[in-house]
């Protein structure tokens, strides 16, 4: 049971999630994406953040899941992805053509009935290639109805959207999930980031990048927070990693900038 002040406290963020919306209390920050092989940061994954003129910052942990909940998830996630399509056109325009972004969806947003159309629409509106947007869910997102869970993904990829299986490694984990859902790309959850030094991790890891690239799947590690890390995450066959050792997310005004640095550091050691 929830002790009343934590009741409290999440009913107060519930009452404040759309009015914060609309006063511009939201933003989104952007956290690179590093492929290994090339050295060069082809994508970044939008994150919300929310500053409330009331409580200060709230955690996306907090705050994520109790929009979840009321359903307000679903305006929410459609005002990121808008705004990171938009701005990643942006940049496309100015300097960095080839860059993707990756945007988080909820399984409430997947139950929408039109959310395929609204995705539509807003790669329409925002000019983005749909090969630029990578869209990440978890498996929770097949937990309730998985026939329309594979249905909408599939419209989704057939827009030209990518997808990837966010999280990966942790609750069931399912390997029937990478063989029956049409993911380009698999999210390894950070907690083999945290044990990477650990050799039963190194041999689940390993086997995890095999059999992703076997089924034509990228892999990404996140949580990479030292460069030790980096190198035995490139050992273990991830193609792509994502972690402070990068950058930690950032505000859009600060983006630019990290990625020339990136552009200009291409093909030399980190
Ligand atoms: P996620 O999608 O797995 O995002 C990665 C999280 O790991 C982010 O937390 C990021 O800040 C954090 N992170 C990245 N690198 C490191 C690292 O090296 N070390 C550590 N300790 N953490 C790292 P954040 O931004 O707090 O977001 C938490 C979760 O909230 C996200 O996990 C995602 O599930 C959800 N979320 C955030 N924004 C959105 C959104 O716009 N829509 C939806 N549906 N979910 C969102
Ligand atoms: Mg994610
Ligand atoms: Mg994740």
């Amino acid at each position: 049971m929830l002790m009343p002040t934590e009741a409290f406290f999440k009913r107060s963020l519930a009452n404040n999630i759309l009015p914060g919306l609309e006063s511009g209390e939201f933003s989104v920050y952007y956290q690179p994406k590093l492929d290994l092989v090339s050295r060069k940061i082809k994508g970044l994954e939008a994150l919300a953040r929310w500053c409330s003129s009331g409580i200060g910052w709230i955690s996306p942990a907090e705050f994520i899941s109790v929009a979840e909940a009321t359903g307000e998830i679903v305006a929410l996630g459609e005002w990121v992805l808008f705004t990171a399509c938009q701005q990643t056109r942006n940049w496309q325009k100015n300097g960095f053509p080839d860059l993707s972004v990756s945007v988080n969806l909820s399984p409430r947003q997947l139950e929408e009935k039109n959310v395929v159309s609204r995705i539509e629409a807003i790669l329409a509106e925002t000019g983005l290639d749909p090969h630029f947007l990578e869209l990440e869910v978890t498996e929770s997102v097949f937990i309730k109805n998985s026939l329309q869970a594979l249905e909408v993904l599939r419209e989704l990829r057939e827009l030209g959207v990518r997808l990837a299986l966010d999280d990966f490694g942790t609750g069931y984990s399912s390997i029937g999930y990478l063989t029956a859902f049409p993911f380009d790309c698999l999210k390894l959850d950070q907690v083999f980031a945290r044990s990477i030094h650990i050799p039963q991790t190194q041999i689940v890891i390993r086997a995890m990048t095999r059999l992703a690239r076997q089924l034509g799947l990228v892999t990404v590690l996140e949580g990479i927070e030292s460069e030790t890390e980096m190198v035995m995450a490139g050992h273990l066959g991830c193609e792509q990693i994502q972690g402070y050792a990068i950058q930690r997310p950032r505000p859009v005004d600060k983006i630019a900038l990290i990625l020339a640095n990136w552009r200009d550091m291409e093909g030399k050691a980190i």
